[in-house]
């Protein structure tokens, strides 16, 4: 039998990578991680993490706002972004080091380079080649940027987070989870928000009503959406970015953030040397267990080009794990389901929603009855804010399932995730009538949708 240096080498050290190495390390196996930058990848460096610490920041400008309507007088403070920017890289190093802590706790030897394929068996970094029984790749992706003139002008959301000075005039590109989250966030953390997006509503994929819904309450925030809208060219002139809209429409910005999709990080990997396939998105191909078209090499996360969450990539990893190492002690051996899987937008107000779309349902599940409700909640009837809430279940006649859960307004992806658990478990529209509210909340409207706003013909 040959002998190999480690059971399993990973390469790539964020969500997907450093679950699998830490608890197949746990679990008995001898394993290193490779990473060529921050531990943590993506999500702790410049995705989940501090986009969500940035938008908490932009909530307090409607925060200060809406206070004065509960009695609180005086001036709003005014944001220090190099404050906010120090802190937050603050918080991302204490998570980078705590990454580090747990793999080497766990006994992961930690190559800090960049790695390639050598082989089915072998692995080379930082000058070194290692051999494996497994490799995982979790190497994630990269943003996009079409081929626009001016488009060394642009920045993507890798430099959003550091930009000095504070983008005053900021145009952003796109009309995806990217584009909406952070045309929300510098909205409310003080720019001036111009949003372009090429297609006739932005959210392409989620429910309508929800995509209507959320451009309505975007722009009440202040944001300038330009649905239908694409950019020509981008030039620098002395007062700023000069963007040219295919229109002929002329613009003046600080900063262009093209949020414009992201793409599987391959290049460089030598797959090739190794007869690793890739589809023509240039994702790793993988079957139902994560194995590649080399029964040694498994892959995980946005490599693989499919739901791009960090929650899917730590499921898929820890489905690997079990796979090749057997499960955690008294557990059974993790399958992941792609059902159902929630999911949040960070928009102000966020998105969150689990399940079908409604025009996805009519067609899975052809009669469906609609419940939906949109309401001022009650906060708002003080804070002068004119923002609303829009609720919406979908329910399968046959069965009386809840195949849908959306929902836009303040803390969604918290409320959302709950609902979850009972739409995976199978929740009937009975048994959300019989559950009791929780009053009062705006969360408890989704147990009280007692008529259909649209029933099957
Ligand atoms: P990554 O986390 O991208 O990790 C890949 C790692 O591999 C990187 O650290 C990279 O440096 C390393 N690497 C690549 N190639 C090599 C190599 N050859 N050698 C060594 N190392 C290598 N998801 C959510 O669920 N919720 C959110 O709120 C959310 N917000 C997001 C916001 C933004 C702005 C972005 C960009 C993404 C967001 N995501 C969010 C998506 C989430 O970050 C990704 O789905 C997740 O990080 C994917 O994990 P991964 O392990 O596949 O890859
Ligand atoms: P998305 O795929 O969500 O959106 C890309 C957007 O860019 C779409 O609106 C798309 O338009 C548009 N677009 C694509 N190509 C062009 C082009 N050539 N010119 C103009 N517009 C273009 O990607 P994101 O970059 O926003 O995010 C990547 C992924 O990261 C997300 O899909 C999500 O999985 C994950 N993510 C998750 C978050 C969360 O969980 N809260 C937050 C942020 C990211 P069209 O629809 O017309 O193709």
């Amino acid at each position: 039998m040959q002998n190999f240096d480690f059971d399993l080498f990973v390469i790539g050290g964020g969500s997907g990578g450093v679950r699998a190495a830490r608890m197949a390390a746990q679990r008995g196996a001898r394993v290193a991680l490779a990473e060529v930058a921050a531990m943590g990848g993506t999500c702790v460096n410049v995705g989940c993490i501090p986009k969500k610490l940035y938008s908490y920041a932009a909530h307090y400008a409607e925060s200060f706002e809406e206070s004065h309507g509960f009695g609180w007088v005086g001036e709003a403070p005014t944001l220090d972004w190099e404050l906010l920017k120090t802190n937050r890289a603050r918080e991302i190093s204490r998570l980078n080091g705590i990454y580090i802590q747990l793999l080497k706790n766990a006994g992961v030897q930690i190559i800090e380079d960049w790695a390639t394929l050598a082989g089915k068996h072998s692995i080379e970094v930082g000058g070194k080649t290692y051999s494996a029984k497994h490799i995982l790749i979790a190497t994630g992706g990269t943003p996009t940027v079409p081929e626009v003139p001016g488009r060394e002008h642009v920045i993507t959301s890798n430099e959003i987070f550091d930009l000095a000075p504070f983008p005053k005039r900021l145009l952003v590109v796109g009309g995806g989870y990217i584009a909406c989250e952070f045309a929300s966030i510098f909205n409310g953390l003080g720019a001036q928000v111009i949003q372009a997006y090429r297609g006739a509503q932005v959210l392409r994929g989620f429910d309508d009503e929800v995509r209507a819904f959320i451009a309505g309450e975007m722009r009440k925030a202040g944001v300038d959406l330009q649905l239908n809208t694409d950019v020509a060219s981008i030039s620098k002139t002395d007062q700023g970015l000069l963007v040219t809209l295919k229109s002929g429409a002329t613009l003046v910005v600080d900063t262009v953030l093209y949020a414009t999709g992201r793409e599987p990080l391959t290049g460089g990997l030598c797959l090739d040397t190794a007869d690793v396939a890739v589809n023509e998105a240039g994702a790793i191909q993988v079957n139902t267990h994560y194995q590649t078209s080399v029964p040694s090499i498994y892959a995980v996360g946005d490599v693989t080009a499919r739901l791009q969450l960090t929650p899917v990539a730590l499921g898929e990893a820890m489905v690997v794990v079990d796979q090749l190492f057997g499960p955690a002690a008294g557990k059974r051996p993790r399958s992941m389901s792609y059902d159902f899987i929630p999911t949040a937008v960070f928009t102000h107000p966020n998105i969150g929603t689990v399940g079908y779309s409604e025009a996805d349902a009519r067609e899975k599940f052809g009669a469906i009855s609609v419940y939906s409700s949109d309401f001022k909640a009650l906060k708002h009837t003080l804070s002068g804010s004119s923002e609303r809430t829009f609720m919406k279940l979908l329910v399968e006649d046959a069965t009386d399932r809840v195949v849908g859960l959306h929902m836009v307004g303040a803390d969604a992806g918290e409320i959302v995730q709950g609902f979850a658990v009972a739409m995976k478990a199978g929740a009937t529209k009975a048994v959300f009538d019989s559950t009791i509210g929780i009053h009062p909340t705006a969360a408890e409207e989704f147990v009280t949708l007692r008529e259909p706003v649209k029933k099957p013909a």
